[in-house]
């Protein structure tokens, strides 16, 4: 033993990590390489490699692998090689080959990347098998080698035949499914809900074409092994098709590793990253809103003093003037509209409490519909159904600013659609009233609706994708909630909450608008 130990030392270099060493006396043929800016160079290579392939570990170590892999193989499956690594492990690809005394034989090989603790990757570890014996003495191993496949992190399994009959199943994989027996059992029978998700078809054209299938990041909705329901799992695996010596698929092995960890920190800092640039552009609004509020504030009160003049010298008694006056009057509640919604704003981008009272709901809401029918295609049905005595506490300007927003969205979604209605309701909903709006149009995307309360990318031509951002900061600094209820192809429903009464104090926190 000793003298083993010594032999494998001697051509193992300092830099390959010590768990390498475990791989020296593996049946299985394995290649470490080390990968670099420059060249990617061999840099282990066990005693089954060598003996497969008749080189030596002067042939291999130090050496480029596309040195050690040309002298394997032919050019052109060289090159199919080079672009499947330069993509980067998992990988996996079938390769005839020969030896230096001209035997030929053909094999499968699985790379694999080896990472330190801290999940980054050091070195590609490359496996052989050989396809001409056949998967079966990959399975016939012996049984403390099994037992070796039985507690790897990673997750490996066999099925035979067109109907994926399991005959082997570590248990990292039965983890991972979550299931105990499996052996004997096809997948489809062992695993309807695998069978439900489509993993089966996959299976299928794998047998059927020879074409290994590679998945990245799949989701998986699996039972858990303890309470039994069902979470979603993510893994990186490969189903391979295992040939036996006449060519013939007899069955796939899949390989993988379960990655839920990996991805459920991606999608955090993904969070992360969008709430970010979200906090960033309302700063930025927030500047913006202060200038254009200090700006035109001037303008707008000029404009409400002119209009409140005109209205003093109109003769009321003249009926010709009548149309006139109608006009003027509505300059002046737009133009005074327009000051408190830049007011509102200013209140906003500076975190004031705004002016909140107690008030009825219906007439505001009905307000708003008016503001938004004036506007709008005349083939929109608009509904409203708001109770009587509905009362909530907040700023009224603000309130209508969220709806207004909200009720342009909706008639903007119904444009193309075939049935073209929008509508409001509200409903008491213990101490908070509920806000409904409800449009018959063709949907928020499954990407955009993740997002769309954040500042992000418009759809529309003339949009700048702020409204929603703006209704989330006024319902949140009320206290209320806002979201997408539903969403598909005929329709999207928002909902907000504002509360009834004013918070008591314990319950405000700063008493200032949160943090958005
Ligand atoms: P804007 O209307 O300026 O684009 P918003 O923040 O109000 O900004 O909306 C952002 C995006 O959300 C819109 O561009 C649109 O794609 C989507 N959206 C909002 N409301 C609806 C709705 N009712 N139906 C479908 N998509 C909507």
């Amino acid at each position: 033993m000793g003298k083993q130990e010594n032999s494998v030392a001697s051509h193992i270099p300092k830099s390959v990590p010590p768990f390498v060493v475990a791989a020296e006396p593996a049946r299985i043929p394995v290649i470490f390489v080390k990968d670099s800016a420059q060249i990617d160079s061999v840099i282990f290579a066990n005693q089954s490699f060598l003996s497969l392939t008749g080189l030596t570990h002067a042939d291999v170590l130090g050496r480029p692998i596309a040195a050690v892999l040309g002298a394997l193989t032919d050019p052109a499956t060289l090159t199919k090689i080079g672009k499947i690594m330069r993509a980067g492990p998992p990988a996996v690809w079938e390769m005839p080959c020969h030896r230096h005394n001209g035997s030929a034989f053909f094999v499968s090989v699985l790379a694999t990347s080896v990472c330190s603790e801290k999940n980054e990757h050091l070195q590609t570890c490359l496996s052989f098998y050989l396809l001409d014996e056949g998967f079966e003495r990959l399975l016939n191993i012996p049984s403390e080698a099994r037992a070796i496949y039985e507690k790897t992190p990673g997750f490996i399994a066999y099925g035979e035949g067109p109907e994926h009959r399991f005959s082997f199943a570590n248990e990292s994989y039965k983890k991972f499914v979550g299931c105990d027996k499996l052996e004997g059992l096809t997948v489809a029978e062992a695993m309807p809900d695998i069978a439900a998700q489509g993993f089966v078809a996959v299976l299928d054209r794998v047998f059927q074409t020879g074409e290994p299938y590679r998945g990245e990041s799949v989701p998986f909705d699996l039972p858990d092994r303890e309470s039994g329901q069902k979470v979603r799992r993510y893994a990186d695996f490969i189903y391979h098709p295992i040939r036996n010596e006449n060519r013939q698929i007899v069955g796939i092995f899949c390989e993988g590793y379960d990655v839920t960890e990996r991805r459920m920190a991606e999608a955090k800092v993904e969070l992360l990253q969008a709430e970010l640039r979200h906090s960033s552009r309302v700063n930025a609004m927030g500047t913006m809103a202060a200038t254009l509020a200090h700006e035109l504030n001037q303008p707008l009160s000029a404009i409400a003093n002119y209009s409140a003049a005109c209205l003093r010298l109109i003769d009321p008694a003249d009926e010709k003037a009548a149309l006139l006056l109608e006009a003027v009057r509505a300059i002046n509640v737009t133009s005074q509209r327009a000051g408190n919604i830049i007011r509102g704003l200013r209140n906003l981008a500076s975190r004031r409490e705004s002016s909140r009272v107690t008030f009825d709901l219906k007439t505001t809401l009905e307000e708003s519909l008016n503001l938004v029918r004036s506007g709008m295609s005349r083939d929109i049905t608009a509904k409203i159904d708001i109770p009587d005595g509905l009362e909530i506490y907040a700023d009224p300007v603000q309130i209508q600013q969220v709806v207004v927003n909200l009720l342009h969205n909706a008639c903007d979604a119904v444009r193309d659609a075939q049935v073209k209605e929008i509508s409001l309701e509200a409903v008491a909903a213990g101490r908070e009233v509920e806000i409904i709006v409800r449009d018959t149009g063709s949907g928020v995307s499954v990407e955009a609706a993740n997002h769309i309360f954040n500042w992000s990318e418009t759809t529309k031509e003339g949009g700048m994708g702020l409204g929603l951002s703006i209704c989330r900061t006024i319902v949140e600094s009320h206290r209320g909630r806002i979201w997408l209820q539903e969403t598909s192809s005929t329709g999207s429903a928002f909902h907000f909450t504002i509360p009834k009464s004013p918070m008591p104090l314990s319950d405000k926190r700063s008493g200032k608008i949160p943090k958005i």
